[in-house]
């Protein structure tokens, strides 16, 4: 340990050492099998590709090849569709709901076994430090499936008086941030309401969705009940465009949400969309600061920022500014950014180049228009996509950094004076998936949530998740809900 600065605090001297280093504990890759090459998992079994076209799926964080994913192409999507459209008429809409059950418990379970070899994958595919893969995504993703395995055989119960019924295929397409665990959304709340399924995982990130359909061929579910094809946005838009495909299930951009919106109007087909994100941390001046500061940088810098609920804006109330500010510094100091197979990292590898170019591009954006940069002084790895964590201070409400979303570790912050203030700032922008608040008063907290125009508010805490919780948007955030009974109703028709 060396000491290597020293900060002021409230006129006094502190001095703080950014010379700990841990020990390298890095996760063993050796109990996972993957193949060089994968097809594409149809009517129950992998088949290769009709155009015969591969694509690498690359580690982000090394920038080496992991292995080649099968591009489907519009005739292998009709493939899929019809497969799952046969095994919705002839089989799964006529399984009995508690023997659906059955199947999703199983496919639960099966992740709960085979959850080191998924962590290890997605954090290898994705760059996601190992311990947000092994703590978060892959037991969230099981208790997904355990979750909505218990509602298939209650259905009357979630819309009593309402005879639910299924809609037929569910065309389900996800984005690179939380590739198992928007697996999960998607497939449980699906096969529990009786529908089939063709999803498409995002092309970064193919390998544990692809896992996934070897746990669901293990799991006995019957062909063609759940089909898995990759590709890029063109594979993606050959489902939402299917006939057959009865419903379409959306999470990524609002740009590409857009897009499917307009390729479905006029179709009977039903939409949920989950779409970007813009969300305000707003700490009082009687918040607690050191949870307040924890809840900020697991806010934004939790998975790189890759996430669209991220706390990517911080409001922070004037008299409490300084301090916030500068205990957020002192915290970006102490965050370990390198390599996400290694169990100190707290910071992994931002998931593609393009991706890294584009949150540099709006680090550019941001100092070009006016706003005071600062990043913490650690040193990035030689190889792989990494990015500092970052702040942006002196913004304003019009600065593209507070109102676009970037999906990096980039948090823009103000100030403000007034409740009145915060709403305001808080809701001036395009998005409104999810808010926090931290303050002492409860009062404060019911106030705030009724007029934070946002599907989540976190009052003293930030991106907790949960099955049972219905999790969507506002405005540009998209429509529909995930998650607990609210993620059920996408799936039906009453
Ligand atoms: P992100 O910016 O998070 O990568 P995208 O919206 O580009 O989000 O991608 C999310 C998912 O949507 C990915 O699986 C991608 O392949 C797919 N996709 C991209 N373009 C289209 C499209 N035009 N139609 C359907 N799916 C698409």
């Amino acid at each position: 340990m060396k000491k290597t600065e020293t900060s002021e605090r409230s006129g006094q001297s502190l001095s703080f050492f950014n010379g700990w280093k841990y020990a390298p504990a890095p996760e063993s890759k050796d109990h996972i099998s993957l193949k060089k090459q994968y097809g594409l998992f149809i009517n129950g079994e992998f088949v290769p590709p009709s155009s015969k076209k591969y694509f690498d799926t690359i580690n982000p964080a090394t920038e080496e090849k992991i292995a080649e994913i099968a591009e489907a192409d519009e005739k292998d999507v009709d493939l899929a569709v019809n497969a799952a459209s046969k095994a919705y008429n002839n089989v799964w809409k006529k399984t009995p709901p508690k023997e659906r059950a059955k199947y999703i418990y199983r496919i639960a379970r099966m992740i709960q076994e085979r959850a080191r070899e998924l962590a290890v994958i997605e954090t290898l595919d994705g760059g996601k430090p190992i311990r947000e893969s092994r703590d978060i995504d892959v037991p969230l993703a099981a208790n997904h499936f355990f979750y909505y395995a218990g509602w298939a055989d209650k259905l009357n119960y979630a819309f009593p008086n309402r005879n639910p019924q299924p809609l037929g295929v569910a065309g389900q397409i996800i984005p690179w941030n939380f590739p198992l665990l928007m697996a999960a959304w998607k497939i449980a709340p699906a096969l529990a309401t009786g529908n089939t399924v063709v999803l498409k995982p995002a092309e970064s990130t193919s390998l544990t969705a692809l896992k996934l359909a070897e746990i669901i061929a293990e799991s006995g579910l019957p062909d063609g009940v759940v089909n898995i094809v990759t590709g890029f946005g063109k594979t993606g838009a050959a489902i939402v465009n299917h006939p057959k495909v009865n419903k379409v299930a959306f999470t990524g951009s609002t740009d590409v949400g857009k897009l499917i919106q307009k390729a479905i109007a006029g179709t009977s087909k039903k939409l949920t969309l989950e779409l970007g994100g813009k969300a305000a941390n707003i700490v009082f001046d009687d918040a607690p600061i050191d949870q307040a500061v924890e809840g900020i940088i697991n806010g934004i810098f939790f998975n790189q920022g890759h996430v669209c609920c991220a706390g990517s804006r911080l409001l922070v109330q004037e008299g409490v500014a300084d301090i916030v500010i500068r205990k957020l510094k002192d915290r970006m100091e102490t965050l370990i950014v390198g390599d996400p197979m290694d169990k100190n990292t707290d910071i992994g590898a931002i998931n593609s180049k393009e991706q890294l170019l584009k949150i540099q591009e709006y680090i550019k954006i941001g100092v070009n228009d006016g706003a005071d940069l600062y990043q913490s002084s650690c040193e990035l790895p030689n190889k792989g996509f990494f990015c500092k964590p970052t702040l942006f201070l002196n913004t304003s409400q019009s600065h593209r950094v507070v109102q676009e979303e970037i999906f990096g570790p980039v948090l823009a912050v103000q100030t403000f004076r007034t409740v009145e203030e915060a709403i305001e700032k808080a809701n001036n922008i395009p998005y409104g998936l999810s808010a926090g608040i931290w303050t002492d008063k409860g009062s404060k907290i019911f106030n705030l949530t009724t007029k934070m125009r946002a599907g989540v508010v976190w009052a003293n805490t930030y991106n907790k998740f949960d099955p049972t919780s219905p999790f969507g948007g506002y405005k540009e955030s998209g429509f529909g809900r995930e998650g607990g009974l609210h993620g059920l109703l996408p799936y039906v028709s009453l």
